[in-house]
């Protein structure tokens, strides 16, 4: 029904994408990632991103959590830097003394009231480029009003419940896609439609990744796929090139990975210990 493009990311789509390092380039050259989750018990999703954002290439990567997650976070990953809420178990004021490249919210961030409504505080006054994922997701779905604040171009990266969530029960995939176009279409926003093959929807313009297997089929491997994305976005990478970009690397450390560990041994920090292999693969 609808007119589509369709492409199917390949090696030769991403090798003319990849902005390999320059000699003479700083931290600065390479942008600062702020990302934004966490709450009690769900610090670890925080930790993976950011540790997905640094092993990405980012020049600085800064975390915004509730308290809780200062020590963990501080002791464990020691490139990370670290600014908290006054809250102790979850997000309830986003303050950001910083100026950040680009915002990736929403991972283990919870959805209680207090969080809620300094989510909607934060879109409010935000106008830095964003990838929202989880929770993130889930809040924008409670308050669908809160979708026209989005700056243009910015990634969303759902799962199947959360894209339900966000646009509805679907009554088959050619419903689902007309669905996810309208919405791309509507709020000029970029979709990552996560799965066994996940497509990227931007607009008419439809992007499907063949990497990745059901190694990924673990808690935490979402959160690597918005460090990544976050990552390459701090270093100027256009959205959706980062958004074609971040989903094939993450795929494709799972496909190395795999080669040692096999499936059921895959963990979400295997993952971003196979991305140096997926980036070497691009030389
Ligand atoms: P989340 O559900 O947010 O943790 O995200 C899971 C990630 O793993 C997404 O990037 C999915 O595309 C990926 N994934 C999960 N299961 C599979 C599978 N069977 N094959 C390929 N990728 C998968
Ligand atoms: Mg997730």
């Amino acid at each position: 029904k609808t007119n589509t493009l369709t492409t199917l990311i390949t090696k030769q789509d991403i090798l003319p994408v990849y902005k390999p390092r320059k000699p003479f380039s700083h931290k600065g050259t390479y942008g600062h990632a702020l990302l934004i989750g966490g709450s009690y018990g769900k610090i670890g999703a925080v930790q993976l991103a950011s540790r997905a954002t640094l092993v990405s290439g980012a020049g600085l990567v800064t975390a915004f959590v509730p308290k809780c997650g200062y020590l963990p976070l501080q002791s464990s990953v020691p490139e990370l830097m670290l600014i908290t809420d006054t809250n102790d178990t979850c997000i309830s004021n986003i303050a950001i003394p910083i100026e950040p490249t680009v915002i990736g919210i929403g991972v283990g961030m919870g959805t209680s009231e207090e969080t809620a409504s300094a989510f909607t505080d934060f879109l409010n006054q935000n106008t830095k480029p964003l990838v929202i994922d989880a929770d993130g997701l889930n809040l924008l779905a409670k308050t669908p009003a809160l979708m026209e604040k989005l700056p243009k171009y910015s990634v969303l990266t759902p799962h199947a419940k959360e894209l339900e969530r966000l646009i509805g029960k679907w009554s088959n995939d050619f419903d689902k896609l007309d669905k996810a176009i309208n919405l791309s279409e509507k709020y000029n926003i970029i979709l990552v439609l996560k799965g066994r093959f996940t497509l990227i929807v931007y607009k008419k313009n439809l992007y499907i990744n063949a990497t990745g297997n059901p190694g990924l089929a673990t808690g935490g491997t979402g959160d690597v796929l918005t460090g990544i994305i976050t990552g390459l976005m701090a270093q100027q990478y256009e959205p959706l090139e980062a958004a074609i970009f971040g989903v094939y690397l993450h795929g494709k450390s799972a496909d190395i990975a795999v080669q040692d560990f096999g499936y059921e041994a895959m963990t979400a920090s295997r993952v971003i210990s196979y991305l140096p292999k997926a980036f070497l693969d691009l030389f």
